[in-house]
């Protein structure tokens, strides 16, 4: 069987916590497919095509890993990829309630399609990339928390909107 499993998510920015749930679920599947919700509910950071090169960048070489976006209903586009495993992440108890939804309305819409929990190493079961996105606003170190094109990307974004906000000044 040709096992294949999608992990969605806003990835924005794409996490060392979203990594290590990929690389934990990715030998467990033929074919893995991120893919990134274009209808987030706050406006992103970084564009969908940003978010797609920057977890291209940050994914081990070599692997069976491909990354798309998506939008509409998430059940809609696994059942039109063939896929019924759907990865999700779980840090904490505060991600259950959300989690334990969002897997039983998916399954209420279409019941075939199962989702998988992961968790990710403690190191990284409080990392948010909300988290991430304040802390390199504010010029803080987000060295261990996100992938090195990450931590590339967030500075160049930073130091692109400062420019702006002076340039309004
Ligand atoms: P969404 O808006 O769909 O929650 P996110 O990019 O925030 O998108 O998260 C995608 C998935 O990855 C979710 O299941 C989330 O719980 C999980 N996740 C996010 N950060 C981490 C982390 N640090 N460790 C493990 N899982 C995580």
């Amino acid at each position: 069987m040709n096992k294949l499993a999608i992990y969605p998510g806003t990835f924005d920015p794409f996490t060392n916590g979203h990594l290590d749930i990929v690389l934990r679920s990715v030998r467990l599947f033929d074919r893995f497919i991120i893919a990134i919700t274009t209808n987030a509910k706050k406006t992103p950071l970084f564009s969908v095509p940003e978010r797609k090169e920057l977890i291209e960048k940050s994914l081990p070489a070599g692997n069976n890993i491909t990354v798309e976006s998506f939008d509409g209903l998430l059940v809609d586009y696994a059942e039109k990829k063939g896929c019924i495993i759907l990865i999700r992440g779980l840090r904490a108890v505060s991600d259950f309630e959300y989690e334990l939804q969002m897997a039983l309305l998916n399954r209420r819409l279409k019941p075939a399609i199962e989702t998988i929990f992961k968790m990710p190493s403690e190191e990284y079961s409080f990392l948010t990339s909300s988290a991430v996105k304040e802390i390199a606003q504010l010029g803080g170190c987000v060295d261990g928390l996100v992938p090195p094109a990450v931590k590339s990307a967030l500075i160049e974004k930073f130091k692109i909107n400062q420019q702006s906000i002076l340039a309004k000044i």
